[in-house]
Order: C-alpha cells, then structure tokens, then sequence
C-alpha cells in the first residue's frame, strides 16, 4: 500500500514511517509497500541510517537493505507492528553492498538474500543474474549501475503504481552528483532509466519516499 505523499504519516517514535494503512491485508492482487524505518545522512553528530523497506506480495516478505538502525528494535519493532516476525520474511534485498545497507541481514534466518549476482541462503550461493529477476509475481529486481556498479533497483508494482527502492538516490535531493559513484554516466544513465519506468514513488538509500518531479536529480 502506497500513500503517495499526502497520507503517508509517522507512525510512531522511533522513527519509522507507514506509507499506508496497517490493517490493508494481501487481498489485492499486487504488492504493499511500506517503509520500516526511514534513514538520514549528513547529520552534525555523524549518525548514518538506511532507509528499511517492507513489500509484501502474496506469500513473499520481502525487506529491502537492513542496515545501519540505531538498533535491531528499529527494524523488528515495526515489522512487528505489521504482525511479521524475523522468521516470516521471505527475502531480503540489498541495494548494494556496503555495510549501511546490509549490517542487519543477519536478524532475518529464513530469508533468501539478494544482490546484483547471486541469491543467498543458508550456505548456498546460487548465480543469477539480478537484472529482471522476479522475486514475487509483482516485485523484481534490476540491476542498475549507479552509486556502485552491484547497484540493484528493487520494483514493485502496487495499486498505485510501481515504486522503486533505489540507492541512485541518497535522498529527493539527490544529491545531484554521487561522490561514490565509479561513473557519473553510468549514474546518470541509471537514474534516467528509473525516471522512465514512471514510478509513483522513489524509496531513495537515506530519506523519506518521494514521488518523483522535475526537479528530481536525474
Ligand atoms: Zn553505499
Ligand atoms: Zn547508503
């Protein structure tokens, strides 16, 4: 479920937000999305967070780049508050491999584990490539060169259109040049073929969703 904006609201202290209404079960027939914690960066004290991301699509839990919370609690408390445990997700997915965005993989023991080249689970590594694999019938992965060059672009198609978990964007602000980045046209090529997906929304690595606009960095 996606609130587009206007209905997304905190939901409670610890800083979590819900893009839709909790009590929306899977009786549609493609995906939910809400955001399980909302990151932050460039902050005076130093502290980094990822932005956590739930999809639920039919059987498949799917959470995209547990990394840097302040704690476990900052991801599990409002999994919970969906009525999810650990042990119920399905899959998770990183968005790339640095340690911000994958530090708390490890809180999910069932869970198949995702990158721009292999799936990941228990002690098997399997090849694939991530470029169109579908993870769910409503959510696939894409792997788009950008910030890192094992950057993968998870979309899921909602009620209210696709939304796209991304690290092309640390946040709405861009920024507009990615000082990470190995090549600034694979960036810019990777954020232009987001952009032309036409998502409803953007799940950037370290800030609120947002739809995007003109002004988005691109
Ligand atoms: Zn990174
Ligand atoms: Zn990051």
């Amino acid at each position: 479920m996606v609130g587009m904006g206007a209905t997304a609201a905190p939901t409670g202290n610890s800083g979590s937000w819900s893009l839709g209404r909790p009590d929306v079960r899977h009786d549609r027939d493609v995906a939910s999305v809400d955001v399980l914690f909302e990151g932050y960066l460039g902050r005076s004290d130093h502290r980094v967070a990822s932005t956590v991301g739930l999809i639920r699509d039919g059987n498949a839990v799917i959470v995209v780049d547990p990394g840097l919370v302040p704690g476990p609690r900052s991801i599990l408390d409002p999994l919970e508050g969906f009525g999810i445990g650990a042990g119920d997700v399905t899959d998770v997915v990183f968005s790339h491999h640095h340690p911000d965005h994958t530090l708390n993989a490890a809180l999910f023991p069932e869970a198949r584990f995702h990158d721009h080249w292999a799936m990941y689970q228990g002690d098997l590594w399997t090849d694939r490539d991530a470029d169109g694999f579908q993870l769910s019938p409503d959510v696939s992965l894409l792997h788009t060169r950008g910030h890192t060059d094992e950057d993968v672009a998870t979309i899921a198609r909602t009620a209210e259109g696709l939304v796209v978990f991304t690290h092309a964007w640390w946040t709405a602000q861009g920024p507009a040049e990615d000082p990470y980045a190995p090549d600034t046209a694979s960036l810019h090529q990777a954020r232009a073929g987001i952009l032309e997906l036409q998502p409803a929304l953007i799940v950037p690595g370290h800030g609120p969703a947002f739809p995007p606009t003109a002004s988005t960095p691109r």
